[in-house]
């Protein structure tokens, strides 16, 4: 069986693809998402588990402050 090799990128959200392994549809987000090494094939977090489960935990940490960040300073900007 061929290896899957996952990546973590930042998704462009133009898309709303069906995952590239299960065919499910993926509720992809702004920012860093999962895809196929080497493509930009959508993943869903289910199947990230399977094969790579270290990347979703550093996506679930990445979510956890982002969402930290804006309850603390949202709203604000920087300019
Ligand atoms: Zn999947």
């Amino acid at each position: 069986m061929k290896k899957i090799v996952l990546a973590i990128k930042d998704n462009n959200c133009a898309s709303n693809d069906a995952c590239a392994l299960c065919g499910r549809r993926t509720e992809p987000s702004c920012g860093p998402e999962l895809f196929l090494d080497g493509t930009w094939s959508l993943v869903c977090h289910e199947c990230g588990e399977k094969h790579a489960p270290g990347l979703v935990k550093l996506l679930a940490l990445a979510r956890d402050a982002e969402e930290y960040f804006q309850a603390q300073w949202g709203g604000h900007s920087l300019d």
